[in-house]
């Protein structure tokens, strides 16, 4: 492996999955150039977990905390002075989300989700923080809220559609209101036309890396947990699909990332 530097903009490494060999997977993901990790929180407790990891690994852990749209039914006004508590107070949160809609699961209902991702998008706001955006089955309610705010939004990137599977139209829509687009290991799945299609198509420019660790591991670990290191497989496929070189999909999804997370003075 060449010397490139990758970030994985979306993890779990803070779940039960990774509880015995944290380390490891940290020193595994270093050892193939994964610089950066944000850590995304699902609901309160989870951010916080989220937060307490990457105080504990400064150098590679970022965070970000948000109340998933599976957990709407917890949301509450005090969530949202929680999320921001947790955001203000540590200098490693980088971000709010996991925020969205999901219409394929019904852990919550469309009247569940729609207000706690309205609130947890002014939160972004308010703290002027990009947004990580989960969406399933409900890409036009969703776009259709964010260009709401795109117009009042802080210079773009102000966001990234964290594992996007919508279409190629949806994609050129949401880039064009300054978000990004999260591609992990569905882009290896020789079935995701759809994706195979976006990442052939959209500039490198409007994609990041992400894992979504443990899930959505890349082939040949299709079903196994997913773990950071497995990302030179999604780059590897994004550089087939482009007609580029790893190389230059690491840098330039890295500097993507540096852009959305404001993360100016990192120099690498
Ligand atoms: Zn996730």
């Amino acid at each position: 492996m060449t010397e490139q530097t990758i970030v994985d903009t979306h993890a779990h490494l803070h779940d039960r999955e990774f509880e015995n060999d944290f380390q490891d997977v940290l020193t595994r993901a270093t050892q193939v150039g994964v610089a950066r990790i944000v850590l995304i929180g699902e609901d309160v407790a989870n951010s916080l977990a989220a937060v307490a990891k990457a105080k504990a690994h400064p150098d590679v852990c970022w965070a970000s905390v948000g109340l998933h749209p599976h957990r709407a039914k917890d949301f509450a006004p005090g969530v949202v002075e929680e999320l921001a508590g947790l955001a203000t107070s540590h200098s490693q949160v980088v971000a709010i989300g996991e925020i969205g809609l999901d219409f394929h699961y019904d852990f919550a209902t469309p009247d569940e989700q729609l207000p706690a991702f309205r609130a947890q998008v002014e939160l972004a706001h308010e703290l002027k923080l990009p947004v990580v955006v989960h969406c399933r089955e409900a890409y036009d309610v969703a776009l259709a809220i964010l260009k709401d705010y795109a117009a009042r939004a802080p210079s773009a990137p102000w966001g990234v559609m964290h594992c996007f599977f919508g279409t190629l139209d949806q994609a050129k829509a949401f880039y064009d209101m300054g978000l990004l687009l999260g591609i992990g290991g569905s882009v290896t799945f020789k079935k995701a036309e759809g994706v195979h299609e976006v990442v052939r198509e959209m500039p490198i420019e409007a994609m990041v890396l992400e894992t979504d660790a443990p899930y959505m591991a890349p082939v040949p670990y299709r079903g196994k947990r997913n773990e950071p290191c497995y990302l030179p497989k999604v780059i590897q496929r994004i550089a087939e699909l482009k007609n580029l070189s790893a190389e230059e999909v690491a840098s330039a999804t890295t500097r993507n990332a540096r852009r959305l997370f404001r993360w100016d003075s990192w120099a690498f």
